[in-house]
């Protein structure tokens, strides 16, 4: 079988999405409609550079970095930035038409981007590692403000790296007379909360999730909240903070897993202890030791895969017992994978729904400093309910009237809202 890259994989799920919405526009507008799908195939604008680091031992490196722009019809382009050996263009165009859905999905006003540099950052010192964040910022400095393509942290980077950013671009705007009076600040988010991060950004992916399986819970009237038994692959930023919340409001977590390995415990598990003691010991325990393919066939209602990309193939797929899957991970289902599944009833919940908690509460953060005036930990989350909410709610309503997916009419809502306004803008 010929195996195609993220970007085609991308722009074949386009094509898929666009057979079905194009009977719902009249038959005037269907030109307009088939011109603004050819546009969202490939990306505005990708911006590539060979960035030179000095590295520590006097000697200079090259690193070859990208920004992908997919579309603003909705608003400025967001998305985050990479550092990872397999970044590359086409990986950085796949990311940025995603980002474009998920923005979409709850209705935030950002369209999609996405950068990266192909680098381990492992091998490079603190020193290093500022110096190749601060060139990728005065690289993207000309291109990007809080109105124009708003960055934040993905694979590898984080808070910290944002704060470089951040102080590279204010310098590229002193010195260059560029972008003067842009908010600096407001031009990332996933900044640390002295540098006008925002409360709740932490547990926002995890949480958003949980309020997805609340809805989802009340659609499968799964009304015992005990008995909806909930296996998590991953337990880092977003496995845990999901796990945490499923305990708290009465779900029973029978099994957790970090990269060595899985635990299952039928009678549930304690996330907070399971966290207290892998920081002691390194190690998940409470439960019976078992491998992170079993935990994917386990008997469950909910599978939580929150860890990797590609995790439940064809050869997984028919294993899975669970009831339906929450993927808080990007990308953790093959499209193979997910044709058996869905043949086989599972209900799945798609990643650009079930993880849009993590970016929603990104422009939450952006808001904040455009106003100079921030919001309670509390705030946030009230802030954010909503918004999952109705996202799931529209979704699930297009599911039943379209007799498609739930990863189909997570498509459908999405491209249709940013269709809708390319027309609107009178683009196509
Ligand atoms: P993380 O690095 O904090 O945690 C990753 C977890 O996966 C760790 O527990 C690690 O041990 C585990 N893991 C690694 N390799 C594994 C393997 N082979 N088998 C099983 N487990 C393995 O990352 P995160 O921020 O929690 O992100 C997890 C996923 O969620 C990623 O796909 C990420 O893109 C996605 N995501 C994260 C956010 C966010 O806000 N953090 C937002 C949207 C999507």
């Amino acid at each position: 079988m010929k195996t195609h890259s993220a970007h085609e994989n991308a722009v074949i799920q386009l094509e898929q999405v666009a057979k079905i919405l194009r009977n719902e526009y009249a038959d005037e507008v269907q030109s307009r409609f088939d011109t603004a799908i050819d546009k969202l195939k490939t990306p505005d604008r990708v911006f590539e550079e060979s960035l030179t680091i000095q590295m520590d031992d006097g000697s200079s490196r090259e690193f070859t970095a990208f920004r992908s722009q997919h579309d603003n019809a909705r608003g400025p382009y967001k998305g985050g930035i990479r550092f990872h050996e397999n970044v590359s263009r086409d990986e950085v165009m796949a990311l940025s038409t995603w980002m474009t859905w998920k923005c979409a999905v709850t209705g935030i006003p950002y369209g999609g981007g996405k950068g990266g540099v192909i680098v381990n950052p492992r091998i490079l010192s603190a020193g290093e590692l500022q110096r190749l964040s601060r060139a990728y910022a005065r690289f993207l400095a000309p291109y990007i403000g809080p109105w124009v393509d708003v960055p934040a942290p993905d694979v590898n980077t984080n808070g910290q790296i944002m704060a470089w950013m951040v102080d590279e671009y204010e310098q590229f705007q002193l010195e260059t007379n560029k972008s003067q009076g842009e908010n600096p600040v407001a031009t990332f988010t996933g900044k640390p909360l002295e540098l006008g991060g925002s409360q709740g950004r932490e547990e926002a992916t995890g949480l958003g999730g949980i309020y997805v399986l609340e809805k989802l819970a009340e659609k499968m009237k799964w009304s015992d909240k005990k008995k909806v038994s909930i296996a998590i692959q991953g337990f880092g930023n977003v496995g845990y903070w999901f796990a945490k919340h499923a305990f708290d409001r009465g779900y029973t977590v029978v099994a957790l897993s970090d990269s060595k390995g899985a635990i299952y415990n039928p009678e549930g598990l304690d996330p907070e202890k399971v966290l207290a003691t892998k920081q002691k010991t390194g190690t998940l325990s409470g439960g019976k030791a078992i491998t992170n393919e079993e935990l994917l066939a386990l008997d469950v209602t909910v599978l939580v895969p929150a860890a990797l990309e590609n995790v439940i193939t064809a050869e997984i797929a028919p294993k899975i017992k669970a009831a339906a899957i929450i993927e808080m991970a990007n990308g953790p289902t093959t499209p193979e994978a997910d044709a058996l599944l869905e043949k086989k009833g599972i209900v799945l919940i798609p990643d650009v729904l079930a993880n849009a908690g993590g970016v929603t509460t990104s422009y939450f953060e952006w808001v904040q400093n455009l106003h100079g005036y921030y919001w309670s930990h509390a705030e946030v989350l009230a802030k954010l309910q909503p918004l999952m909410d109705r996202a799931f709610i529209e979704i699930w309503k297009v599911k039943e009237t379209s007799k498609q997916s739930m990863r189909m009419a997570t498509y459908m809502k999405a491209v249709k809202s940013v269709v809708d306004l390319m027309l609107l803008r009178g683009r196509v």
